[in-house]
C-alpha cells in the first residue's frame, strides 16, 4: 500500500477514487497504536481494491487519563505508474511513514490547586502562590474575572500569573 499525506503521489497517476477509509487504535493496545491505526486504514483501503492511501491524516485525542486514541483517515485510490514520469521500474514500492512525528498535544502547564476560604474558591499560582478568586458560570465553567484563556492549544483555561508570569491551568469544577 502506497501512503501519502499529500493529494498525489509523485510518479503515479490516480485512476480511481474509492472512498474515505478510517482506522482507529488506542494506546491501550500498545505503544505502536499509531502504526496499528494506519495498518487498519490500509486494510480497509485494500478491501476496496485500492493500492494507495492519499491525503492521509492522523488525529490523536485523549480519551481517558493516560489513554490516547489515534484515528487515521485518507482517500483510498487506485494508482498506476505514470509512464510519462519516466520511471524505469514497474514495481510499486512501499512508502514508510514516520508516525512518531504525530504526537498528542501534551498538557504543558501545571494545574493550580483549588483552595476555599470564606465561601469562595481560589486557585493559587503553582510557582509563587498568588491567589485568584474563581467564578463558576451557569454551565459549570470556571472563570477568573479579568482573565481570558491564553493558550488555545491546551485543554481548559490557562492564565499568566500577574506576579511571576507563570502560565498555569485553572482546574474546572466538573
Ligand atoms: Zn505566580
Amino acid at each position: 500500500m502506497l501512503i501519502s499525506a499529500g493529494d498525489n503521489l509523485g510518479g503515479y497517476k490516480i485512476l480511481e477514487y474509492k472512498a474515505v477509509v478510517f482506522g482507529t487504535a488506542s494506546s491501550a493496545e500498545g505503544s505502536n497504536y499509531r502504526q496499528t491505526a494506519l495498518k487498519k486504514a490500509c486494510e480497509n483501503a485494500d478491501l476496496l481494491g485500492a493500492n494507495a492511501l492519499i491525503n492521509m491524516h492522523i488525529e490523536i485525542c485523549q480519551i481517558a487519563d493516560k489513554t490516547q486514541e489515534a484515528t487515521v483517515y485518507g482517500d483510498a485510490v487506485i494508482v498506476k505508474i505514470d509512464s510519462d514520469y519516466g520511471l524505469a521500474t514497474g514495481e510499486i514500492h512501499e512508502h514508510k511513514v514516520n508516525l512518531e512525528a504525530y504526537l498528542p498535544k501534551a498538557r504543558k502547564s501545571e494545574i493550580a490547586r483549588v483552595q476555599e476560604a470564606n465561601g469562595y474558591k481560589f486557585v493559587a499560582c503553582p510557582r509563587c502562590g498568588t491567589k485568584y478568586k474563581t467564578d463558576v458560570d451557569a454551565n459549570g465553567d470556571v472563570h477568573i474575572k479579568g482573565f481570558h484563556d491564553v493558550d488555545d492549544d491546551e485543554p481548559g483555561l490557562q492564565i499568566f500569573c500577574l506576579r511571576c508570569g507563570t502560565k498555569f491551568t485553572v482546574p474546572g469544577t466538573k
